[in-house]
């Protein structure tokens, strides 16, 4: 009903937000913004290019170089980041319900997951800010060798559309919190709350210009933002394709600092010592399945011991009428609908792709609930995969496990390897000397060991290889929105 209401009423605003303002386009163009449940229209967002990106940046530049919002101390930002959080827990129903109607997630998650994790994100970087110190390098006893971090100064946050609030949360987080001012531009296919907390940061008393959100298309806003000379840093959130533009936009503008965090195929590797099997077929399917698949940290590749194979795929297939694709809206729905049609094209064209190359889909592999105008698919198990297949190489962003069978442990990390992505992993054993030394040979950002949902604001999130070179979350994620700037002075 309140879905309903909101849409009927008109009350979900697409207007871009520059200098405090709620704004249309300079060029007056909208695009459409549907929901993948059903289709439905929920409301025109305007269509920024490089027009409004240059307004934007320009409020953001005028905003940092003022000292308005970096020249407070760390405590006053704190205070305003502290209320910036607290908003986002007062408004978390309408918050989540725009998050699930805008890009198909349970309502359950929206609210459990999205909207708690956006409100932490904000709140530790408050809390971060004013116990981090600078330092005094040990030259001798003539000279003082300050070394301080300032803000880097104008921020571009660029990201995808599959956590849309904690994207811009583990954007804004840091980049605000070190002082910075950020253009924020969120996917087409989910603008909804990121205009939604840019409003909320500036009734939380955020400086007019200091938070600028500028919906738009990749190809126009996107790369307005990332090419312009005013832009000092880059943190992109998105696909390696994407990605690798980023890096020529910088080469191609300012040599802006670009941190890419990009797509990933992780290994789940599970081995017949575990004594945890139940479990790890749980997790496996538990974490595949979440979000539709759309997780760039979906553990896609399930990779098991011959052995042990025909039971653990027996155990995982007894998951998967757990998630059978639902009605996002209904509370007690765990997998909803992908993002858009052209998603669901994709995902409809691997699984094709998985048949036609000989692997055994056994289970899913269909779409679903076509009659209500939205866009799902079944959780989807392809055994018999070889890991040179495209479902075993490439990343496929929706609700499907490809099985890889190993033989021994250097077969096993060998595979998990060979791939171009090195986000995350996972490795199932008993034996504590085995999970160590498989967990130490995984390339990738983060390893779980006997486990794969364990997850902190605390420890930094990212890849290495094509998953991307920057790291969100943590105090790490502070070093990419500052820069360190020496004093010396002599004192002799
Ligand atoms: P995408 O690369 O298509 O788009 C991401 C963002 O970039 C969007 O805002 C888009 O409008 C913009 N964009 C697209 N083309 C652009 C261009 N030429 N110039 C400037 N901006 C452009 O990715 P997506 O489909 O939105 O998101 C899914 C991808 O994000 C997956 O690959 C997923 O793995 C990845 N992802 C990574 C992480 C991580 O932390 N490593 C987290 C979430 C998602």
């Amino acid at each position: 009903d309140r879905a309903n209401a909101l849409i009927a009423e008109g009350l979900i605003d697409g207007r871009g937000l520059v200098e405090g303002q709620r704004v249309k386009a300079v060029a007056e163009e909208t695009f459409e913004c549907r929901s993948p449940i059903d289709g439905r229209l929920l409301t025109p967002v305007a269509r920024g290019r490089q027009a409004d990106i240059d307004l934007a940046v320009g409020s953001a530049r005028r905003a940092f170089d003022d000292g308005r919002w970096a020249g407070q101390a760390p405590a006053a930002r704190k205070r305003v980041l502290q209320r910036f959080a607290e908003l986002i827990v007062q408004h978390k129903d309408e918050l989540a319900l725009l998050e699930t109607l805008d890009m198909g997630k349970p309502i359950q998650h929206s609210l459990g997951v999205d909207v708690p994790a956006a409100a932490r994100c904000i709140a530790w970087y408050a809390e971060a800010i004013d116990k981090v110190y600078d330092e005094i390098a040990p030259t001798g006893r003539n000279a003082l060798a300050l070394i301080q971090r300032e803000p880097v100064g104008v921020v571009g946050a660029i990201v995808p559309w599959n956590y849309p609030m904690i994207m811009a949360a583990w954007k804004l987080g840091p980049a605000l919190a070190a002082g910075n001012s950020v253009v924020l531009k969120p996917s087409e296919k989910s603008p909804l709350t990121a205009l939604r907390l840019g409003e909320l940061a500036l009734k939380a008393g955020l400086p007019e210009g200091v938070l600028n959100v500028v919906p738009g298309f990749g190809m126009e806003a996107g790369e307005a933002l990332a090419l312009h000379l005013d832009v000092d840093a880059l943190g992109f959130t998105g696909s390696t394709r994407v990605g690798r533009k980023m890096l020529e936009y910088a080469g191609r503008s300012n040599l802006k600092r670009v941190f890419n965090e990009l797509g990933g195929k992780s290994a789940f590797v599970v081995f017949d010592d575990s004594d945890a099997l139940e479990r790890a077929a749980q997790t496996v399917a538990g974490s595949i399945f979440f979000n539709q698949g759309e997780s760039c940290n979906a553990p896609s590749r399930l990779l098991v011991h011959e052995r042990i194979a025909d039971d653990f795929v027996g155990r995982v297939l007894a998951q998967t009428p757990n998630y059978q694709p639902a009605d996002p809206l209904d509370p007690s729905t765990v997998m909803g609908a992908l993002v858009d049609e052209a998603q669901l094209r994709t995902v409809l064209g691997y699984i094709e792709a998985g048949h036609k190359e000989g692997a055994r889909c056994v289970a899913g592999g269909t779409q679903a609930r076509a009659e209500t105008g939205g866009f799902y698919v079944t959780p989807t198990v392809f055994d018999g995969v070889r890991n040179d297949m495209l479902i075993a190489k490439e990343e496929i962003f929706g609700p499907v496990l490809s099985v890889i069978r190993f033989k021994d442990e250097a077969e096993a990390v060998a595979l998990a390897n060979q791939s171009s992505y090195g986000l995350q992993a996972s490795v199932w054993s008993s034996h504590i000397d085995r999970a160590h030394r498989v967990a130490r040979a995984l390339r990738a950002g983060t390893v779980h060991v006997n486990q794969y949902d364990e997850d902190d604001i605390t420890v930094p999130f990212g890849g290495v290889k094509q998953s991307g070179n920057g790291r969100d979350k943590s105090l790490h994620a502070l070093d990419k929105y500052t820069e360190l700037k020496t004093t010396w002075i002599r004192i002799d």
